[in-house]
């Protein structure tokens, strides 16, 4: 079954916050209780994460994740990128994590971003990138890097996902389409650019995801008006808000969303 996993459906902050516990979210509604930003995609035998959070390792227990094929970075803001080292687990093979212990044999991750996002995990997390050349065995993870650029297809086993540019985050920001359309995750945004919104426009997308940070546009992330207006443009079937804070509450939410269009929460199931 193709699907998507939601790994973590919150903000920055996640829900509860430390400094602000629910916010406006109902502390009785399990929906509400939401971890950092990551996405899981299956198509066919082909699997990958998008981002890798702070709650990184949780989420893939919960879900039962041992393996992907990549991981593809949005952006590197902590929220998105701090769980790094939990890809570690993916350098063994299933049969030495469950009866192995051995130690990794050199088998690479590979990680996919723009030059300034690559640029930035290097210069941050060196030792993840540090084998790159000459794979040797440590007890680091072991990672490969490869660069994308906007408009240009990348293939990971059968999957064909376009990355494409967005703004108005106060860093650049990357959105996936996979298989022209069966799926589109669109990242931290505020502004989405005209040659993105034109290809977006152009294809049938059946799901799309979409980040609602607060239900008010505030300065760097779009609110409930500003995406229901690219909604409107774009014409999915589907449509999962995710990337939630505190003041977006799942019943209320709801309410506000018009047919076809729900708000996420960590752990759904989407069926592609
Ligand atoms: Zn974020």
């Amino acid at each position: 079954m193709d699907k998507v996993i939601i790994l973590g459906s919150g903000a920055a902050s996640g829900v509860p916050t430390i400094s602000n516990g629910w916010g406006k979210c109902d502390a009785k509604n399990s929906k509400n209780r939401r971890s950092r930003a990551g996405v899981y995609v299956q198509i066919g035998e082909n699997k990958v994460l998008i981002d890798t959070s702070a709650d990184l390792r949780n989420q893939l227990i919960e879900n039962n994740i041992r393996k992907v094929d990549a991981v593809l970075y949005t952006h590197v803001h902590a929220d998105h990128l701090m769980g790094i080292d939990d890809l570690r687990a993916m350098n063994y093979t299933v049969n030495e994590l469950f009866g192995g212990g051995k130690n990794i044999k050199g088998k690479r991750l590979s990680i996919y971003a723009i030059k300034e996002h690559l640029d930035e995990i290097r210069h941050r997390f060196g030792y993840v990138l540090a084998d790159e050349k000459s794979p040797e065995i440590t007890h680091r993870p072991q990672l490969v890097s490869y660069e994308v650029e906007y408009g240009t297809e990348i293939l990971i086993g059968k999957m064909r996902i376009m990355p494409l540019a967005f703004a108005g985050h106060p860093v650049p920001t990357t959105g996936y389409v996979f298989n022209e359309g069966q799926l589109v995750v669109v990242p931290d945004y505020k502004i989405i650019p005209s040659q993105t919104l034109e290809y977006l426009q152009n294809i049938d997308v059946n799901v799309l995801i979409m980040p609602l940070t607060n239900i008010r546009e505030c300065i760097y992330h779009a609110g409930m008006d500003i995406d229901l207006d690219y909604i409107k443009k774009i014409k999915p079937k589907r449509v999962f808000f995710t990337h939630l804070g505190p003041e977006c509450d799942y019943e209320t939410v709801l309410k506000m969303c018009p047919k076809g269009i729900e708000p996420a929460y960590d752990n759904l199931v989407i069926e592609l």
